[in-house]
């Protein structure tokens, strides 16, 4: 099977808009009908769109690539000989009408944001943290430093619109044929284009790449809460600026913490006699503290015991700690149950 990324010149992780491109600028070179065509070089690159404009078909042919051309052999109940054998012949004017609406890209295009969610656990939530985490995007290229010329390689007057950055296209309807100027696709304005593109990034001037990203969270940081790094998103066409990487914060449930505003809730497992005679108990705080408190006799149970400035944090302030007391019946001697047991009995006699 025949490479489709190499008949267009594009790398594998392009854009359906590269590869349309890329499509537009062979088939006007090789079309048959225009001058140099070449009907042989004009199928293949025919085929190769085929498949790699249709989202389906190219994540099976992606399948393949990526295991070897050589087995053809079915995958997910499809067969590639049948898929890839069933080639129709495009309707070319649809695609030029298509670039006929599409606006042309600038040069120097800013890269895209990238949005990420990033899940903290509730303490790293609270206090702050410092984050390492990977993310495919688009760096600039190290080969050409962003420019996609080839090292050595010097610019040429752009063969399509002569140098002058723009060209005219005409389109036909019934009632007549309509001319309008447009930037030229194929140096995007700039009348001339590299002799040689960058053979790293194909002339894009970035790369796709899967890096770490150092992350300073800090303290207070809320569900939902969005922060934004200033230039982590994606590197610029050509040189252009790098976007912005926007991280959606979650927070993990905690099983001992439950978040509630700005305090905190949790339940504490007492000994009933503790509850019922007073005595010290110790409460853990989401720092990993434990606070010894003195219980009263007969406590109630059905309101939390307030630990002041050991709730969630938010700015400069700190909620509370809100303990709600659980009582556990300690295993009794059996005399000691019997003399409760008759205790009770005498009472409710
Ligand atoms: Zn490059
Ligand atoms: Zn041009």
């Amino acid at each position: 099977m025949e490479d489709y990324y190499e008949i267009l010149g594009v790398p594998p992780d392009a854009s359906d808009e590269e590869i349309k491109k890329a499509f537009w600028r062979l088939a006007k070179k090789y079309h048959p009908d225009s001058p140099g065509g070449d009907p042989e070089k004009f199928k293949k690159i025919n085929e190769a769109y085929q498949v790699l404009s249709d989202k389906k078909k190219r994540a099976m042919y992606d399948q393949q690539r990526k295991y070897g051309f050589s087995s053809v052999g079915s995958f997910g109940g499809f067969d590639f000989g049948d898929v890839f054998k069933d080639f129709g012949f495009i309707d070319l004017d649809k695609i030029f009408e298509d670039f006929f609406e599409t606006k042309t890209v600038k040069r120097k295009e800013k890269g895209n944001n990238i949005n990420v969610d990033l899940e903290l656990s509730l303490k790293e939530a609270a206090f702050g943290t410092e984050k390492t985490i990977y993310i495919e995007k688009f760096i600039v290229c190290d080969r050409c430093r962003g420019s996609g010329v080839e090292t050595g390689s010097g610019f040429k007057v752009c063969p399509t619109c002569n140098g002058s950055g723009q060209v005219k296209e005409t389109k036909s309807f019934f009632i007549g044929s309509f001319s309008q100027i447009k930037i030229c696709p194929l140096c995007e304005g700039e009348g001339k284009i590299p002799e040689k593109f960058c053979l790293k990034c194909y002339g894009r001037g970035r790369v796709k790449s899967n890096v770490p990203i150092n992350l300073k969270i800090p303290p207070g940081t809320d569900e939902d809460d969005l922060i934004r790094f200033k230039g982590e998103g994606d590197a610029g066409l050509k040189g252009g600026p790098a976007g912005d990487l926007f991280l959606r914060i979650k927070i993990k449930k905690d099983p001992v913490f439950e978040k509630d505003g700005i305090n905190l809730k949790t339940k504490l497992k007492v000994n009933v006699l503790k509850i019922w005679f007073g005595g010290e108990i110790e409460i853990p705080t989401l720092e990993g503290k434990i606070i010894k408190y003195k219980l009263k006799p007969e406590t109630k149970v059905d309101e939390p015991i307030v630990i002041k400035n050991y709730g969630f944090v938010k700015g400069n302030k700190r909620g509370d700690l809100l303990v709600f007391l659980v009582p556990d019946f300690p295993k009794l001697p059996t005399n000691i149950k019997k003399l409760l047991e008759d205790f009770l009995n005498k009472m409710e006699s």
